[in-house]
């Protein structure tokens, strides 16, 4: 599979700038922003350039709807049936859990992109993801199913190509990275910057900010990005194979567990807009961003590093967790 077949879907090159408010206050440091929040497909994030290569092999294979999953609020099927709604594909959502009273966030979008969705937990049984492709093929159409978070070695090649693009800006900006930090989840986009990083032979070092707690009895973040980076490696040809040196994951930060907002997120929150007019959201890039900042109190990066913070998106996933927003605000 050619990194060159993709469907359109995005605006890219994402925005690549300066911090300069937050470089004078950690001012051992040089601190940048890559805008994946502002990819496109119903409010961004870093879902679309996966989308591009899903979307692409979903159309190739004849396919005629989109099957995907995810927690209620998931960015990743927001952002599926916004592409969807964009290609003229059907989109079938299996969420995890009951339909929840309230509507808002990625949810609302969701029905308001047409999305059809399913409960895991509407039955006493629970609904699988197997269960909703086969209804769906039964209703006569032609489904592809899309791996959560978009992680596989296809939905990676979009973080190969991220690389390219990024090369391409520190080279007309004639600036050198020593860093890029950014929120690390299902897996694809650790993978596919590993990739691009050396297909593309780029010096910057690539550190992944754990979002969600390794658990017993799936394998470690770590491993399933080096079985994805691996997969998309051979996908393109190319003799690189990966191992757990090449993966740099800081795990100090998830323990709260996947889409619990503590203090840590909303200082996080806070800092970035109110020194740079910029939101983030409260479950991946605030922890990640939270991560970042520790690490820079730590010293963990040498004195006088350019490090870019890699902004993955979910910005409408903040609406959805206003109430606890603001408590955790006024318990300060
Ligand atoms: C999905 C997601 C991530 C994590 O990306 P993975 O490729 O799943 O590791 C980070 N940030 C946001 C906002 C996301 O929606």
């Amino acid at each position: 599979m050619p990194i060159s077949r993709y469907y359109k879907l995005g605006f890219f090159p994402t925005p690549l700038h300066r911090l300069s408010r937050l470089s004078e206050r950690y001012n051992d440091y040089n601190i940048f922003i890559k805008r994946d929040d502002q990819s496109g497909l119903a409010m961004g994030g870093n879902k679309v350039r996966k989308l591009e290569y899903l979307v692409q092999d979903a159309i190739d294979k004849g396919c005629d709807s989109l099957i995907t999953y995810g927690a209620a609020q998931s960015n990743h099927c927001r952002q599926t049936a916004a592409a969807a709604a964009q290609t003229g594909l059907k989109c079938h959502l299996l969420l995890h859990g009951v339909q929840p009273d309230e509507h808002n966030g990625n949810l609302l979008l969701d029905k308001i992109l047409g999305a059809n969705i399913y409960w895991t937990e509407e039955n006493v049984e629970e609904l699988t993801l197997q269960e909703v492709f086969e209804m769906v093929k039964q209703s006569g159409q032609k489904p592809y199913m899309i791996p959560l978070g978009g992680s596989n070695e296809i939905g990676c090649l979009g973080y190969v190509r991220s690389i390219l693009e990024f090369k391409q800006q520190l080279f007309d900006e004639m600036l050198d990275m020593d860093y890029i930090v950014f929120a690390s989840c299902s897996g694809g986009t650790h993978a596919g910057m590993l990739v691009g990083k050396a297909l593309y032979n780029l010096s910057t070092e690539i550190v992944g900010i754990s979002i969600a707690k390794d658990e017993v009895g799936r394998s470690p973040l770590s491993l399933q990005i080096i079985d994805i980076a691996n997969k998309a490696s051979s996908l393109l040809n190319l003799e690189k194979r990966f191992n757990s040196n090449d993966v740099i994951l800081e795990g100090g930060y998830d323990s709260a567990g996947y889409g619990v907002i503590t203090k840590q997120e909303l200082d996080a929150l806070n800092l970035l807009a109110q020194q740079e007019g910029i939101v983030l959201d409260p479950v991946y890039t605030a922890r990640a961003f939270a991560g970042f900042v520790d690490l820079m109190d730590k010293k963990r990066f040498p004195k006088g590093s350019n490090i870019v913070f890699w902004h993955t998106g979910g910005t409408p996933a903040i609406f959805h967790y206003a109430s606890q927003l603001i408590k955790l605000h006024y318990l300060r």
